[in-house]
């Protein structure tokens, strides 16, 4: 199979709800990652998206929707908190999770009763939306566990010949996944964190919990159990505090002429070598946007990658330390 780049325009999109409509796959850009779009009412359809992705069966997918979409029609919104959130945050990054009503395929949701929901803001998703006018299910448009796509070259080197069509709206300006938000109970519990924090979802809702399995309890957010957005290359994790360490090890590698890069803030780069240390950044946000951008940058370049944890915590920073611990060290939630 072909796989075209397409800018968004008519034609693209004429192209975009033909293929849909036929059951096909459709790369599209949102604010956070690239998104391997499907018709989300097609058991079909529904079912490429795992086996072109190679993603595990228990792992359910985000429909998403144009903002004036009536999501009355696929989920129960019986508490009163999500409106506020609705209206606080969306369009935007944070995906609601709601009772559905089994409007769309059961295998969106891998059997559960809940739907993942999520209107995404970039003006390319929202026109793309628009247009096709039906509930799209869409994980990151990567090859599973791999780095999630931030740019349509990211999606191409991963899907070249297994979808038809990637529509390009050039880098992903977010750069992490949506914060996934269980909204079904008397208070909002964040189950993935993103850009959207605990803290702003508990100053709007009143209270918001996070979601910590315990040992032996079945995952309420079955993605989280997996290892998740590691580079092809290898990885060592290490404290903000354990710099000097890390250092070490980056010599240790650089001795056996290994190709060795460093991950790392700015504010802590100034012991390792500049032209091998790539910067995330200086806060939470900037260290979301460049964080996959690097990691596939470092596969390309590196055969071993030393990342260095950010200072700070809370907020923001909580999504981009579970994305790096989980592309780096390979932590299982
Ligand atoms: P991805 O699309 O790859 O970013 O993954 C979407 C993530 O959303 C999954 O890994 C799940 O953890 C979460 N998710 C989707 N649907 C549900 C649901 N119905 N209940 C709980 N979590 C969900
Ligand atoms: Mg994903």
């Amino acid at each position: 199979m072909v796989t075209e780049i397409l800018p968004l325009g008519k034609e693209s999109l004429a192209r975009a709800k033909a293929l849909l409509l036929s059951g096909e796959l459709v790369a599209f850009p949102t604010e956070t990652v690239y998104g391997l779009g499907a018709d989300a009412r097609s058991d079909a359809a529904v079912e490429n998206i795992y086996r072109v992705k190679g993603r595990p069966s228990d792992n359910p997918l985000i429909v998403h929707v144009h903002q004036d979409f009536d999501i009355a029609s696929l989920v129960e919104d019986v508490q009163p908190y999500a409106a506020r959130l609705r209206k606080a945050f969306l369009p935007g990054p944070l995906t609601l999770v709601y009772k559905s009503r089994g409007a769309v395929s059961a295998k969106v949701s891998c059997g559960l009763d809940t739907l993942a929901v999520r209107v995404p803001s970039h003006p390319c998703a929202q026109q793309f939306l628009r247009y096709v006018d039906i509930p799209v299910a869409a994980p990151s448009a990567n090859i599973s566990k791999h780095v999630s796509p931030v740019s349509a070259q990211h999606v191409y080197d991963d899907l070249m010949g297994k979808i038809p069509l990637i529509l390009d709206g050039g880098m992903c300006s977010g750069g992490i996944e949506s914060t996934v938000c269980d909204v079904t109970g008397e208070y909002p519990v964040v189950l993935r964190q993103g850009l959207v924090s605990r803290e702003m979802i508990a100053e709007v809702a009143g209270r918001c919990d996070l979601y910590v399995p315990k040992t032996g309890e079945q995952v309420r957010s079955p993605g989280m159990k997996y290892k998740h957005y590691a580079p092809a290359c290898r990885t060592f994790l290490f404290e903000a505090e354990e710099a000097v360490r890390a250092l070490a090890c980056y010599r240790e590698y650089a001795e056996k002429a290994e190709r060795v890069f460093v991950l790392c803030e700015d504010g802590a780069a100034d012991i390792f070598p500049a032209e091998h240390t790539l910067l995330l950044g200086k806060t939470a946000q900037e260290m979301a946007a460049n964080l996959y951008k690097l990691l596939r940058l470092a596969e390309r370049k590196a055969d071993v990658l030393i990342a260095v944890k950010p200072k700070e915590r809370g907020g923001v920073m909580d999504g981009v330390l579970n994305r790096l611990c989980k592309a780096c060290a390979g932590e299982e939630k």
